[in-house]
């Protein structure tokens, strides 16, 4: 009978691995009219997850990143769920649940509504791995961290303090073990623990602390900033992927030039583009690269801040432009004509890239379609204006070149001739083709330009298919 008894604990759940519970303190509970959530800005979906798990007799929170955007009063763009059931307990519980990851397994519930799908990311606490030595690197760096925990754990083993707090929606009482709550009303960006060591355990940490400081306005707690200058080079071990995926993050925070800033007051930035080296280290010779860099993370932070969608590729597009801009017209000083200089720059500027941080393959082909695109805005006579507006990423090169518009790179009487092309009906555009033709000189700032004007016959270069 016993045996029998094990046999199915076993069966069902031959992942579990409980920890005894450390000694981490009691959470102090915070009561409603203390944390001021407004519940409509929970999603249904969450609420739904932690429900079901609780009527199941398992304990269930909302936590992280949505607790701390929620007792900030912001809605979350997503939201995390802290359980003590095993994910297949979890998995168990909801019709649309995969198992996800090996190193740590998390379950993703999916829910579909109107719109896009929620999923509800649940995950196991996660047990404090002090004493394992066997799962840290010589550099303290955390490799292997399968083993589940006590919720007092998990809190520990988080980031920051703001982003350690636990949400009961049903008895609307946040569970705070490492005074979030306090750092939230003092502005304040707390890492638990021993910040160089909780840095050395992950790296990916300090980039972190540059974001949430960003993107709440909060200040690093000196304790927490101390470190980060001395241990800035443990961001080199860091696979490139991860640390890929966290710039992207920063970049797409809707904040991402006050963090980029940030990145470069804590010293943070070498060696992850290497553009951002340049431009953050020149001083004003790199003057008209900044303001474009400047400009299109501004106009990235409105999009996203007003819940607009950004394409990372554009993004990287517009990062790399000035580099790219340089290479292009030191290739047309070679004496290579005009389109294949371009293309011959596009190349030179995504391998000097792959030094540091390596961009994304899935992005690169969105990059060369909207940079070689720039050239053919130039174009407009006979078909070329037609042919240029039926490419599939037309609307992303049009909105790039209009921020080469903005900053003076680009002449804006181009940038105005497009506007009004894409509006006009047909008769429209045909008289738009036709003053076009009698503008004098209207495209002086490209490269392009002013070597077809020293040696028209060289710009016989085939117009570049985007793509
Ligand atoms: P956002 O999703 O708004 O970017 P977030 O705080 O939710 O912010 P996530 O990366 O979604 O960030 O992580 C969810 C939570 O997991 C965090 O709030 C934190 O508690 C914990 N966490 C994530 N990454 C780490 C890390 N590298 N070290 C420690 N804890 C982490
Ligand atoms: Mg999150």
């Amino acid at each position: 009978m016993i045996t029998k008894f094990i046999k199915r604990i076993l069966r069902r759940d031959p992942m579990v691995k409980h920890t005894q519970a450390n000694n981490t303190g009691a959470p102090k509970r915070i009561p409603k009219k203390a944390h001021r959530i407004d519940p409509h800005l929970l999603s249904k979906n969450a609420v739904k997850v932690t429900d079901t798990l609780q009527q199941a007799g398992y304990e269930a929170f909302i936590v992280g990143g949505a607790v701390r955007d929620l007792a900030l009063g912001i809605g979350p763009k997503d939201f995390d769920v802290a359980t003590n059931a095993t994910p297949d307990q979890v998995q168990r519980l909801f019709r649309k649940a995969r198992l996800i990851g090996r190193r740590f397994q998390i379950v993703h519930v999916t829910f579909f509504g109107k719109g896009h799908p929620e999923i509800i990311e649940v995950s196991t606490f996660r047990a404090l791995l002090d004493n394992a030595g066997d799962h840290v690197a010589e550099s303290g760096r955390i490799l292997r961290d399968n083993v589940w925990g006590s919720q007092g754990e998990d809190a520990a083993r988080r980031d920051f303090t703001i982003n350690a707090m636990y949400y009961d929606p049903s008895s609307e009482t946040v569970l705070d073990y490492h005074g979030g709550m306090a750092d939230m009303q003092k502005k304040t960006l707390r890492m638990i623990g021993d910040p160089a060591k909780r840095y050395r355990e992950d790296p990916v940490r300090m980039l972190r602390a540059i974001r949430f400081a960003a993107k709440t306005g909060f200040t690093l707690d000196a304790a927490t900033r101390a470190p980060i200058a001395k241990l800035s080079n443990l961001l080199q071990d860091v696979p490139s992927a991860r640390l890929f995926d966290e710039i992207l993050k920063l970049l797409m925070s809707g904040y991402s030039w006050a963090a980029i800033q940030g990145l470069k007051d804590a010293g943070l930035h070498h060696g992850l583009l290497p553009l951002l080296d340049h431009i953050l280290d020149s001083g004003e010779g790199s003057k008209g690269a900044n303001d474009f860099v400047k400009l299109a993370l501004a106009n990235t932070d409105q999009r996203i801040q007003s819940g607009k969608s950004v394409s990372a590729g554009f993004l990287f597009a517009t990062l790399l432009w000035p580099d790219l801009l340089k290479n292009w017209k030191a290739n047309i000083a070679k004496g290579i004509s005009n389109i294949p200089a371009l293309h011959d720059a596009m190349d030179d500027t995504i391998a000097t890239q792959s030094s540091g941080m390596t961009i994304q393959r899935r992005f690169e082909s969105d990059m060369r379609e909207i940079w070689s695109m720039q050239p053919r805005f130039e174009k407009r006579a006979g078909r070329y204006p037609y042919r240029l507006i039926e490419s599939p990423r037309f609307r992303a090169g049009y909105d790039f070149m209009l921020l080469r518009c903005a900053t003076g790179e680009q002449d804006p009487a181009i940038g105005q001739w497009w506007t009004d092309f894409i509006a006009a009906d047909p008769a429209g555009q045909e008289a738009l083709m036709a003053s076009a033709k009698t503008e004098p000189g209207s495209s002086a700032s490209s490269p392009a330009k002013r070597r077809r004007r020293r040696k028209p016959k060289s710009d016989s270069s085939p117009e570049p298919e985007a793509g």
